[in-house]
This record gives C-alpha cells, sequence and structure tokens, in this order.
C-alpha cells in the first residue's frame, strides 16, 4: 500500500493545483523522511523558490518536474500520505514535511509509519531515489505488449505472487492488485512461473492492466491511510473480489477464500478457481 493506481490517483489529484506555484518555504520535522539530499538542510534551502512544472508516476514513485532542472520525487512505502491544504491549518500528527505554496495553500507529507521518503535531484542523481533506476517495465505503458511480458516471464524463476511483486520485474504492482490480478486469472499464487501456460500468461497480462485501468477509475483502495491529494479515500476497496476476504465465499464458485502466507506477504486466494494445475477455460478470468 499504496500501489500504483493509489499513486496515479495522487498524482492526477496533486498535478493541477501544484503546477505553477512556488514552494516559498519548506518546513521538515522529521529529518528521516529525506532520503536526498544527504542533508535537510540542503534539501529545504535547494527547494525553496523552485516552482512545479509537471510530474508524472513511475512504478510507485511521484515525480515532480521543478524549475531549475530539479525533480522532487515522493514514495510513500506502508503509510505515506501526500495532500494539498489551502490557507493555513495546523498539521496533523505525524506531518514530517510541509511545503508552503504561493497561493497560501501547503502540500503535506504525513506519514504513520515513516517509511516514506522525499528526494530533491539533480540531473545525474537518480541513482539517490531508492530503486528509482532499477525498475522494471510499466505495466500500462502502451508499448509494453503480451509478448514484452512473456518473454521476462520465461527467464525467471521463482513463483509468480513473488515476481509480480519484484518492482525490478514489473514496477507497480503491489500484495493487492496481485493477488486481484492472480484471481482473476485462475492461477495459484505458487505457481512456479516457469510451469506457466501460454494461456495463462495471456491472461495475467489482460487482467492486470484491465484491473489497474479500473483501479485508477475508482480512485484507488483505502483500508485505512491511503488517502488521494485532496484528502479523499478511494473508492476501489468495495469491489477487490479475494483482497482482505478471508472466509468469504468466492463470488464465483463460492468456495472459502483462504489465507497463507506466500513471498512473505499474507495472500488471499481461492482453492477451488486457483488450483496449481487445473484451470477450466469455463471457469473466471477469460480475458476478453
Ligand atoms: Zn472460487
Amino acid at each position: 500500500m499504496p500501489e500504483l493506481p493509489e499513486v496515479e490517483t495522487v498524482l492526477q489529484s496533486l498535478l493541477p493545483i501544484l503546477q505553477g506555484k512556488t514552494v516559498n518555504s519548506v518546513k521538515i520535522n522529521h529529518p528521516q523522511v529525506i532520503g536526498w539530499p544527504e542533508s535537510p538542510l540542503t534539501f529545504a534551502r535547494e527547494l525553496t523558490g523552485l516552482i512545479f512544472r509537471d510530474g508524472h508516476r513511475r512504478g510507485k514513485f511521484l515525480i515532480f518536474q521543478m524549475s531549475g532542472e530539479r525533480r522532487l520525487i515522493f514514495h510513500l512505502r506502508m503509510t505515506g500520505q501526500l495532500f494539498y491544504q489551502e490557507g493555513f491549518v495546523s498539521p496533523a500528527p505525524h506531518t514530517h514535511l510541509i511545503l508552503v505554496l504561493s497561493g497560501g495553500g501547503a502540500v503535506n507529507f504525513k506519514d504513520t509509519r515513516r517509511f516514506g521518503r522525499a528526494y530533491l535531484l539533480r540531473p545525474g542523481e537518480e541513482k539517490e531515489a531508492g530503486n528509482l533506476e532499477r525498475l522494471g517495465p510499466e505495466p500500462l505503458d502502451p508499448d509494453f505488449s503480451p509478448n514484452d511480458f512473456k518473454d521476462v516471464l520465461k527467464k525467471r524463476s521463482g513463483r509468480i505472487k513473488s515476481l509480480l511483486l519484484n518492482q525490478c520485474f514489473l514496477a507497480g504492482l503491489g500484495n493487492i492488485y496481485v493477488d486481484e490480478i492472480l484471481f482473476r486469472s485462475s492461477v495459484h499464487p505458487e505457481t512456479p512461473a516457469s510451469r506457466l501456460r501460454e494461456e495463462e500468461m495471456d491472461r495475467l497480462y489482460c487482467n492486470m492492466r484491465t484491473i489497474l485501468r479500473e483501479a485508477i477509475s475508482g480512485r484507488g483502495t483505502t483500508f485505512r491511510d491511503y488517502r488521494d491529494g485532496t484528502g479523499q479515500a478511494g473508492d476501489f476497496q468495495g469491489l477487490l473480489q479475494v483482497y482482505g476476504r478471508e472466509g468469504q465465499n468466492c463470488p464465483h464458485c463460492a468456495e472459502e477464500i483462504r489465507r497463507k502466507k506466500v513471498a512473505g506477504r499474507s495472500s488471499f486466494f481461492c482453492p477451488r478457481c486457483q488450483k496449481d494445475d487445473s484451470y477450466d477455460p469455463d471457469s473466471i478470468g477469460e480475458c476478453k
């Protein structure tokens, strides 16, 4: 949490507000959240006076193009929230970074677990922003074809769930959407990638893109912490079919949904629809 759809929603809700605004001052309440430069004082001094020009998402990173050829990058990790507030509002607890903008509003970076990070990069400093430089392809990139997906899968060993969670393999997926993609594709989370059949890979590719687009349309999934750039919760949690639904009935076959640790993460799946080697073409998961 937050995954690709949530980060995309934060970006889409913040960017129109921030574009053209200047950072008038920077207040750092907890220096640990500054990932780069090493000195938080340098971060604050160099960010002050810069203007928000543009922005995009890469994997789970929010990347703002600033004036002066700088990029301001956020990774929200587990519980990070990045949101805009009009006028002066006394900051909520766990607000570690505040950017006061021209016009009087402010961008707040709040994070109860404090794993989130903010980076201010000059050109050539990409390697300082966590694993940004090592990210795999974007699942929604129009140039990322089913054959590209199959080619990278065929080269990998390991189980499909851990592979889909690996940001260097594919950028942006996390525990929630991987469980949903596997369920809709009738693929067991522990299936070795090398044993996936051609049609299973086709279904995974297609369901991955469909579910991510649906979740962006639903403005992301909120269980506890996730909010968009204006502080609003997402709507997609009601549309999840297996994630967080242990003990409930599978929406397809009514078998009880199970939870099991796979790749160190709680994994939700239907033991009947997602048998290791029993795909029924009349079952769920056909992707039109
Ligand atoms: Zn089922």
